[in-house]
């Protein structure tokens, strides 16, 4: 059997293994995998597989595709690449290995996948602080060459085209990479991962209740246990012979993850501009800053510029039966007033031309972080046909190309020793975990905060 790629994508030569496949490969191939989620993760592992030739792969979610909450279902995200934008992986006793091969894995993604390619903007990005602990952190980063020094307010107006950063940005100092870095299109790469998993036979089932996935179903047998399956609202049971978890935040919700993931939660804001502005604010660098927030341009579509306000993240804290607090998340198309407050406090420094605008949109944004920010990616110890693909920590989008890819070396027991030990399943980190750790993360109060002290939301009337 060959699946023909070329209608599509003729530049992209895969080739389905299942043509010079063994009789056990091709019972693999053929085997039902069950992936619970859409987002970013759960589209990319679908794609993934079926790329690599399995046939019987279903994806459920909660919401029909793309799902109003995916972390990925948003107009942009930032995406930089490797230094000197190298897409080859990095030599094995790089002491940056895991981290380079990541990188590597997104670059040639989306310099060359056909799926992806069309959704990256090369703008470049200014990474800045204001505080001096947001300014050791981005001066930390390992910059590479060909970055731009940026010392005073006079540096980033001159990073921009004139008239659009009129504001006095206080103390701001940064790092200006020209190129192999800017944003990407988040949900229409999302969409396009989807389409295109779709495409090559990969069944995607939405909504509610087909698509909730309620419990996961477990087996027992002579004293060992697994999972087998997972069962939607709906009553229907969905066995596989391997199910990978890619929920996002929601996936704590299905096992006990021994404290390792924190689902937490960041806040955005669009305006609408005017086609005329859209045009004049059109190619601008993504200007990220540490202590306060980012933008980049605003989108085609509907002409709205999307601004976040940076801080170490909101939980829901709620207090368990057994006393110990979970951060339960929950869904909501406005975000608390204090971050409203933030965000025209972002404007107002950048550009307050734009500070006093109706918020067309807004929304809270879950991710699950874990203890040391590294993903989760592993079987679970005690259910041998659990996979876990989890743990995006605040920066999994980028990795939309080619994270399926490392999900599905470590479903087939390929991925590369040094990766696997740094994603692997680490309850030791979590013991005693503190649940307010800022992680490294500024802005705000520069604590995590908490939706239940919220006073405050917006009530803004989505157009
Ligand atoms: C405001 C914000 C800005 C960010 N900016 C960036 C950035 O600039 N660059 C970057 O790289 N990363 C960024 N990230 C992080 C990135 O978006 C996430 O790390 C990534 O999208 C996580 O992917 P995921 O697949 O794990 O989760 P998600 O994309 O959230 O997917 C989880 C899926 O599980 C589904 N689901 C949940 N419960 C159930 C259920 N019961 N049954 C079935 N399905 C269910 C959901 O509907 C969803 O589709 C940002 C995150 C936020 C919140």
């Amino acid at each position: 059997m060959r699946v023909d790629q070329s209608s599509q994508h003729p530049s992209l030569s895969i080739f389905i293994r299942i043509d010079s496949a063994s009789p056990a490969d091709v019972t693999m191939l053929q085997s039902p995998v069950l992936i619970i989620g859409a987002g970013t993760w759960g589209a990319s592992t679908a794609l993934h597989l079926a790329r690599r030739g399995y046939t019987n792969v279903t994806v459920l979610d909660a919401y029909q595709q793309p799902s109003a909450i995916s972390a990925g279902n948003d107009v942009n995200k930032i995406v930089s690449f490797t230094d000197q934008c190298k897409a080859d992986p990095p030599a094995e006793d790089d002491p940056n290995f895991v981290n380079k091969t990541f990188f590597a894995a997104l670059t040639k993604g989306f310099q060359h996948d056909p799926v992806f390619k069309p959704y990256f903007h090369n703008v470049g990005n200014i990474t800045s602080a204001f505080s001096p602990g947001g300014l050791k952190h981005i001066g930390r980063r390992d910059r590479g060459s060909g970055i731009v020094e940026l010392n005073d307010t006079e540096d980033f107006r001159k990073a921009f085209p004139s008239g659009i950063l009129t504001g006095p940005l206080p103390g701001w100092k940064g790092y200006w990479k020209k190129t192999g870095a800017g944003w990407v299109h988040a949900r229409n790469a999302l969409v396009s991962a989807i389409t295109e998993a779709q495409r090559l036979g990969v069944t995607f089932i939405g909504g509610d209740p087909e698509g909730k996935v309620v419990r996961l179903l477990f087996s027992s047998s002579n004293g060992s246990q697994d999972v087998i399956g997972a069962e939607t609202a709906d009553g229907k049971q969905h066995l596989a012979s391997k199910v990978i978890l890619a929920a996002g935040a929601n996936a704590d919700q299905f096992l006990d993850f021994k404290k390792q993931l924190r689902p937490t939660a960041w806040t955005l804001a669009h305006i609408r501009m005017s086609p005329e502005e859209a045009k004049a604010y059109r190619n601008l660098p993504v200007l990220f800053n540490a202590d306060q927030g980012f933008f980049m341009e605003p989108d085609e579509d509907k002409h709205e510029l999307k601004i976040c306000d940076e801080h170490p993240g909101y939980c829901n804290w709620i207090v368990s039966p057994d006393g110990e607090r979970r951060s339960v998340p929950f869904a909501r198309h406005q975000i608390p007033l204090e971050s409203a407050e933030r965000i025209r406090g972002l404007l107002k420094a950048t550009m307050p031309q734009l500070a006093d605008r109706p918020f067309s949109f807004a929304r809270i944004c879950w991710c699950a972080d874990t203890v040391d920010r590294n993903f989760l990616i592993d079987y679970h110890p005690d259910y041998p046909s659990l996979l876990l693909a989890v743990g995006a920590s605040g920066r999994g989008f980028a990795h939309i190309p080619s994270i399926g890819g490392f999900i599905v070396d470590r479903l087939e027991g390929k991925m590369n020793q040094r990766i696997a030990d740094a994603v692997r399943w680490r309850p030791e980190q979590a013991v005693d975990r503190d649940w307010d750790d800022t992680q490294n993360r500024f802005g705000g109060d520069y604590k995590v905060m908490d939706f239940q002290k919220v006073k405050g939301w917006t009530n803004i009337q989505e157009s």
